[in-house]
């Protein structure tokens, strides 16, 4: 069966943080695997 593309797209998984996890919110830095919050403690 063939689902609706509004299906396909509700069901797309969220980003999640590989760091701890968190889900990551949409953001234009579409290629960062990590939130914010862990982005933040790696800048020194
Ligand atoms: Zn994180």
């Amino acid at each position: 069966m063939l689902q609706s593309p509004v299906d396909f797209f509700r069901e797309l998984p969220k980003k999640i943080c590989v760091e701890c996890g968190q889900i990551i919110e949409e953001q234009a830095e579409s290629y960062l695997m990590e939130c914010d919050h862990c982005l933040s403690k790696r800048v020194e």
